[in-house]
């Protein structure tokens, strides 16, 4: 049985929140259609019973990569959660990632709790 990372409840099978530092790209097919996101490796920091938990985790991670979330889109130009400043997201970037996932370990909702920039690595 898999347990919460913060309270060591046992989790419950179809739902579960993950973690992860993510390196990403995100991609523009043309000015019509939606933007994609290309994973090229994902850190996975841990696995929670609740969205409460994942948050308090996220906190800390942040507090300590001297970072605050930014709850970031998926948009060509973004703010860093680090130093604060807009970069391109279109080239490869860090990203800390909160996925609330179902039993299949297929994701319900993703959210981008932080993107870093090129320079600033978390
Ligand atoms: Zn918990
Ligand atoms: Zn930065």
């Amino acid at each position: 049985m898999d347990k919460c990372d913060k309270c060591d409840s046992v989790l419950d099978e179809d739902r579960r929140w993950t973690i992860a530092i993510e390196t990403q790209k995100c991609i523009w097919g043309s000015p019509t259609s939606l933007p994609e996101v290309d994973i090229q490796f994902a850190d996975g920091l841990g696995i929670y019973c609740s969205e409460q938990h994942a948050n308090e985790k996220i906190a800390e991670y942040l507090l300590l990569a001297g970072a605050k979330a930014t709850w970031a889109d998926v948009r060509p130009i973004e703010l860093c959660a680090c130093c604060g400043t807009d970069f391109d997201t279109t080239d490869w970037h860090k990203v800390l990632t909160l996925i609330e996932e179902n039993a299949d370990f297929k994701p319900r909702s993703v959210k981008y709790a932080a993107r870093f920039c090129q320079a600033c690595v978390p």
